[in-house]
């Protein structure tokens, strides 16, 4: 129709995990396991649905669009001010404001690559220019190329740590130094989606060590280790100047009530969050170590994933494993990404890996 912008035909779009229920149908299985889009396998925490079913009784009227109980539980809980902290409907959509926030058509996003795959689209659809360093050949970031690579157009840096889809993580050693080599002038968007699965004393906690330096953000979320992907909430930790621009460029009331209801409830959860970041961890431990029989250069992973580095083979073992009822995550001619689940839904991956690859 020629209504909207052309240049969008050529941006890929987000691609969620499949839907089990539908591959399960498909197969004519009872069940089929979702791998795919690295959630936590263990149903909401206690006491998050009744507190989202109590605020929804108020859905006449609008959420607390200054999110004040949250961002105050949220700055308590992370010593900071609450007038650093912005909500926004997942954190995907915070980096999104950041990238309107800071940036003017032709102006340069940064990143890894490859890394999450709604930078490029973000940078694309805010009218900036997407500047991609390749990943190192141990399919981390090249933090000194990454440095070498800011131009006067560079206006923000995404570094992803630990970087989805590859599970690797940056040394505080690393860090300290690409973080003194870009301009202040620069923002660093230190993208902790995966922080609470991190077990390596030497990855730092970007809130502990970083948050403040002006140019840095620290962008968490509350879908993944706080089991709330469904509710659509992540927060970030800023100077608050630039807090205080995302929340102007934000989508009114975007962080929803039931949002703010069920993330005050999750994080009132915090030793079952520990504990059931635990038993993630000790599973990417178990599924590594076998991967790595079957394919020796599985990276280490500080995440609730792993990567599978298979190149062109990758297409052809995502539709093996679904042929399987087990939905992983291909990235064509790269490698496959597959989430931790429960010890029977590894074990079940496991045995389908062995008859892929074996
Ligand atoms: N950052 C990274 C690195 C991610 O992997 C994801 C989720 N896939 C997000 C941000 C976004 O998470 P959400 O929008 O659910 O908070």
């Amino acid at each position: 129709l020629g209504l909207t912008r052309a240049d969008l035909d050529a941006l890929p779009n987000y691609v969620p995990g499949r839907s089990p229920a539908d591959l399960a149908r498909e197969l004519g299985l009872p069940e089929a396991i979702k791998l795919a889009s690295n959630e936590v396998p263990y149903g909401p925490l206690p006491g998050v649905v009744e507190a989202v079913t109590e605020a929804v009784a108020g859905v006449h009227r609008y959420p607390d669009m200054g999110v004040v109980a949250l961002r105050e539980t949220l700055a308590e809980r992370y010593g900071v001010n609450a007038d650093r902290i912005a909500t926004g409907c997942g954190s995907v959509a915070l980096a999104e404001h950041l990238a309107r926030a800071t940036c003017l058509p032709g102006d340069e996003i940064l990143y890894s690559w490859r890394s999450f795959e709604a930078y490029p689209i973000i940078a694309a659809t805010t009218g900036a220019t997407s500047i991609r360093v390749p990943n190192t050949p141990d399919h981390g970031h090249d933090l000194p190329a990454m440095a070498a690579a800011v131009t006067d157009r560079t206006r923000m840096i995404l570094v992803c740590n630990p970087n989805n889809p590859t599970g690797t993580a940056l040394r505080r050693a690393e860090l300290d130094r690409f973080l003194a080599d870009v301009p202040d002038d620069v923002l660093v968007i230190l993208d902790e989606a995966y922080r609470e699965f991190v077990t390596d004393p030497d990855v730092p906690d970007g809130l502990a060590t970083y948050a403040d330096r002006p140019n840095v953000v620290v962008l968490r979320t509350l879908s993944k280790a706080w089991g709330l992907a469904g509710l659509r909430i992540g927060f970030l930790v800023a100077h608050p100047e630039v807090a205080a621009a995302v929340r102007k460029v934000v989508t009114p009331f975007s962080t929803s009530m039931a949002a703010q209801a069920g993330a005050l409830a999750a994080l009132a959860q915090e030793d079952e969050v520990r504990r059931r970041c635990a038993l993630v961890v000790a599973e990417r431990e178990r599924v590594t170590e076998a991967l790595r029989k079957l394919l020796p250069d599985v990276p280490e992973s500080q995440a609730n994933f792993v990567w599978l580095p298979l190149g062109d083979r990758a297409a052809a073992f995502s539709a093996a494993c679904e042929a399987r009822g087990v939905i992983v995550r291909p990235f064509q001619g790269d490698g496959v990404r597959v989430t931790i689940g429960t010890p029977e839904e590894n074990d079940a991956f496991l045995a389908v890996a062995e008859t892929a690859l074996g």
